[in-house]
């Protein structure tokens, strides 16, 4: 397994050479980062379950036609996809005001937004993922306008979805973070959700209580960020291991539903 050729390392995962041609394994590790990296913690668990829940939220989007890099699991830690061109643009979809845009805008946490909102992002470690326009995409040549317009299609359409998937189990999703890749197919290329959907890079708020089930458990140190990443498992009905192996890469006995 140590033997693969390693494609890139993130912050909370690790890209493996794949079987094929043309596919990656993806790794999801333990590690929790936050404020650009400034923030870091080895959260035990953490990459099985958003393994297991990005799992599920792509299948269920390439159920009705959204187009995802996702293949298949391979085991607790590893999901086997297609290999992209990363578009460098982090796609923002939010639905109630938090986080960053609460705080530039002056906005209370928790005012619905009158309706979604599409930020972009540049993805830069160095610069912290500034928030870029779509005339700063295009001059920079980081995507062409038909790509901009693929990238906010899918990712409303992903938006709508997924808002709809979690009221139906109590959670409101106030935003999340999605990545597209370039997928080449002989001479075509179209655009793919890659990456991962996980408490990691959504907020999701329970409808009840407003208790937050999501990263900013870490972030604004709340504590309890597994329980509530179970949780969210939990009420998808995915069955995830209680008790995973640190960072444990072979192939594992995943219980199936
Ligand atoms: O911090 P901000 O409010 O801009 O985050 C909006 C959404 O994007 C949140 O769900 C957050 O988890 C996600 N995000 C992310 N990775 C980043 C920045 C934001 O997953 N680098």
């Amino acid at each position: 397994m140590n033997r693969r050729r390693r494609i890139y390392e993130g912050k909370a995962k690790i890209l493996y050479e794949g079987p094929e041609p043309g596919t990656l394994i993806q790794h999801f590790k333990d590690d929790a980062t936050a404020f650009n990296n400034q923030k870091h913690d080895k959260i035990e668990g953490k990459g099985v379950l958003n393994n297991r829940i990005s799992e599920y939220l792509f299948q269920r989007l390439g159920e009705i036609g959204v187009p995802t890099h996702f293949i298949k699991r391979m085991n607790m830690r590893e999901q086997l996809v297609r290999e992209v061109e990363i578009i460098p643009v982090e796609v923002v979809v939010r639905n109630v005001a938090a986080g960053s845009i609460a705080k530039r805008l002056g906005m209370e946490e928790g005012t619905p937004l009158p309706r979604s909102i599409v930020e972009f992002y540049y993805k830069s470690d160095e610069l912290g993922d500034p928030m870029v326009t779509e005339e700063h995409i295009t001059a920079f040549n980081w995507a062409v306008p038909q790509e901009i317009d693929d990238m906010m299609s899918v990712a409303l359409r992903a938006n709508d979805f997924l808002c709809g998937l979690f009221l139906g189990i109590g959670i409101k999703l106030v935003d999340f973070k999605c990545e597209f890749g370039r997928l080449w197919e002989n001479d075509t290329m179209r655009i793919v959700l890659a990456d991962e959907i996980s408490p990691d890079c959504c907020r999701l708020w329970d409808i009840e209580s407003q208790e937050k089930l999501d990263k900013d458990r870490f972030r604004r140190d709340l504590g309890g960020l597994v329980e509530a990443y179970q949780e969210v498992a939990r009420r998808l009905g995915l069955h995830v291991e209680n008790n995973p192996q640190p960072n444990q890469s072979g192939p594992v006995l995943v219980r199936s539903q």
